[in-house]
């Protein structure tokens, strides 16, 4: 492969709103910790060729240790996330810039509490990217969404058929989400964003839609254990 393809997983989060002692990415999926689930699945993706783990300030050593425990391979490092997911991403941004990865590499951003990872979704986001510079995984929206400024009264219903949920992974070619994130740094503006994607088309870039799945589940309370235990049966 001439175009080096790399993933920047997310372990920064405290996971507060899962409610454990400790940060979410250690909690048990069965016989192994999330982070090695969601690493082992990234790692056997054949369209991937290194993986750079951002984790929360302080859970670095840790997160080698597991690494290493499990002999994941592709790891290449272990970088310390900062305060909030934007700034964990930026984090990974000047540590790839710092190792010289050339701007025309495509980067999957993934959280890394999503962890049933689809390769035919990883190799989407690939091609999607190589192709405009900019990928999201996106499924279509069940619900209807209601726009309210204030909680009490609905303003505006969106149209549904029009309505896609972002998930991750999100992917990039180096040199655009490097330019995008580097404007957004200085001027301070990372709470204005919650992925990746819309802060890179903040800055006019186009964005691919990718389709994913519902099993794509986010862990983000102890609710979504019992779907990804049923979506695990269905990948
Ligand atoms: O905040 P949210 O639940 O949307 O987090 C999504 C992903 O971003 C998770 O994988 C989490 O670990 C990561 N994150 C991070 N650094 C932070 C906050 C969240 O890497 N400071």
């Amino acid at each position: 492969m001439e175009i080096r393809h790399v993933a920047l997983v997310l372990f920064g989060g405290s996971g507060e709103r899962f409610g454990a002692s400790e940060p979410k990415q250690f909690i048990a999926l069965g016989d192994r910790p999330m982070l090695v689930v969601t690493l082992e699945g990234l790692s056997a993706c054949p369209d991937i060729e290194e993986i750079y783990v951002v984790a929360k300030a302080g859970t670095v050593q840790k997160t080698l240790d597991i690494v290493s425990r499990y002999r994941i391979p592709k790891i290449k490092a272990i970088i310390p996330g900062g305060k909030t997911r934007e700034r964990s991403v930026y984090e990974g941004i000047l540590y790839l810039r710092e190792i010289g990865l050339p701007g025309n590499a495509l980067v999957l951003v993934h959280d890394g509490d999503r962890p049933l990872i689809d390769p035919k979704v990883v190799k989407g986001n690939f091609d999607a990217a190589y192709k405009t510079g900019a990928a999201v995984t996106a499924i279509p929206a069940t619900d209807s969404v209601i726009l309210s400024a204030y909680g009490d009264k609905a303003n505006r219903y969106l149209p549904r058929k029009e309505i896609y949920l972002a998930q991750t992974p999100q992917t990039f070619s180096f040199s655009i989400l490097s330019s995008s994130f580097e404007h957004v740094a200085k001027r301070n503006r990372f709470d204005d964003f919650t992925d990746d994607a819309s802060l890179v088309k903040s800055r006019g870039h186009e964005i691919a839609i990718v389709p994913g799945s519902r099993e794509n589940v986010k862990i983000t309370t102890r609710f979504d254990l019992a779907s990804y235990f049923e979506g695990r049966r269905h990948l």
